[in-house]
């Protein structure tokens, strides 16, 4: 079927970017009656939101750092996606090994789990395991020099498929997805009352909207350089994130440290242990980001140190996935760095274009709405939809 080259109806909202966060705008304002369509350059979900993690938590880094509003509305955002997308969304037990020379004591850990129990309103158990459980929780690990067990709950997800399910509930309040669509060119014109963009993609279709919305995650800085027009950015730097998926079985979801002190979560996935994530600055955005050999080492690293009975070397590796975070510029180092999203619009009050940066998948529905909120100061609507309400099952629809 040929391709649409220009798309007649001029539609309320574009969105660049088929990641978690354009396809959570999109169904939040397809749901509020808004006319909406979504491009995305490759296919839904295949930049950062299919190489995070893979986890809907409030985040225990972030109360070491002190964020209990991000802590607290993650956690939120974890139970009402628990809720509406069971099939996707899973709590689980986590584990953390405490060791002899561990940064934290097991008295400091077990008052974090409190905390985290407390801003999750009691939705997030925490216990120690007896030692004689350990063998059997986590098989395999080095046991020597362990001091305690902690476990508390939080919760994982299929990362794709949760963008996907998003997506596609927002296709079926009427959102149009274009996929292979990159945006090349947007242009502000129009006169007092009738302003609107002009967008021309690379697939040669051209279209009208009112409101622009840039969810473009690490491209961000290029698709800005294709919009023309005043419009505000956020200077932000560029990290990347390393997992190896490793052929071992993964007894349990294990939080730890790695030697430098980050978290390096092992997880089961598909089967086998997925080990991540690293923190690596980028100069720029690469076509596709891969990890570096010291980035590979540092992850089967930790994986050696935890597991030293069942050792693993660059064969033991079954895939990679790499994934770039966009944090905002400033002397912290990138694990410290704020996650927090940021939403930046050319006119808070009369918004025309509005660009999302950073962020957690897990708070993507409330950012969402936050968005939709801007946007209806520019075309006012009658119902503004309550996502916390839309079930999201798994779909095997096809987008666009
Ligand atoms: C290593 C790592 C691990 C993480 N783990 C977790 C976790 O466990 N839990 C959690 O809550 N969060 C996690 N995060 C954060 C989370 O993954 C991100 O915040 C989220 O996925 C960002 O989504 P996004 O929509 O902004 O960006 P993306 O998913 O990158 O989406 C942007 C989309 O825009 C498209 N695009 C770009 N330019 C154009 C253009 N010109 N035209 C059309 N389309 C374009 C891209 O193809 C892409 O699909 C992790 C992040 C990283 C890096």
């Amino acid at each position: 079927m040929a391709k649409p080259q220009a798309i007649e109806k001029p539609v309320d909202v574009l969105i660049i970017g088929g990641g978690i966060y354009g396809c959570g705008v999109a169904q939040a304002a397809a749901a509020s009656g808004y006319s909406v369509i979504l491009v995305e350059k490759n296919s839904i979900a295949s930049g950062t939101s299919r190489q995070s993690t893979k986890l809907i938590h409030g985040g225990l880094r972030y109360l070491a750092q002190g964020n209990l509003q991000l802590v607290h509305a993650a956690l939120s955002e974890r139970e009402t996606l628990l809720n509406i997308a069971p099939d996707l969304v899973q709590r689980q037990w986590f584990y953390i090994p405490i060791y002899e020379n561990a940064r934290h004591s097991p008295w400091l850990i077990g008052s974090g789990l409190l905390l985290y129990w407390l801003l999750a309103r009691g939705r997030s158990h925490f216990r120690r395991i007896p030692r004689r459980q350990w063998s059997t929780a986590l098989p395999g690990l080095n046991y020597n020099g362990l001091r305690t067990v902690l476990a508390y709950q939080d919760a994982a997800t299929d990362d794709t498929a949760l963008t996907r399910a998003v997506a596609a509930s927002a296709q079926s309040f009427g959102c149009g997805i274009l996929q292979n669509h990159g945006l090349q060119r947007a242009e502000y014109t129009g006169r007092y009352d009738d302003k609107y963009w002009q967008v021309d993609f690379d697939s040669g279709a051209s279209c009208r909207a009112r409101i622009l919305i840039n969810a473009s995650g690490p491209w961000m800085g290029e698709t800005c350089q294709n919009i023309l027009a005043h419009i505000p950015e956020m200077p932000h730097r560029l990290v990347q994130g390393s997992h190896l998926l490793l052929d071992r079985p993964c007894p349990a979801y294990i939080y730890t440290e790695s030697s430098d002190g980050r978290v390096m979560f092992f997880r089961p996935w598909r089967r086998r242990m997925l080990v991540g994530t690293t923190e690596t600055e980028l100069a720029a955005m690469p076509q596709k980001p891969t990890p570096t050999q010291t980035e590979i080492n540092a992850i089967l690293d930790t994986h050696n140190h935890y597991f030293p009975d069942t050792r693993c070397t660059n064969v033991d590796i079954l895939n990679t996935y790499c994934g770039v975070r966009v944090l905002p510029c400033g002397d912290s180092t990138a694990f410290a760095a704020n996650r927090e999203t940021v939403i930046l619009a050319d006119n808070e009050k009369r918004p025309a274009y509005i660009g999302i940066y950073g962020g957690k998948l897990t708070t993507y529905r409330r950012e969402a709405e936050k968005v939709v909120h801007l946007i209806s100061r520019s075309i006012p609507t009658k119902h503004r939809a309550d996502t916390r309400r839309i079930m999201l099952p798994v779909t095997d629809v096809s987008l666009g």
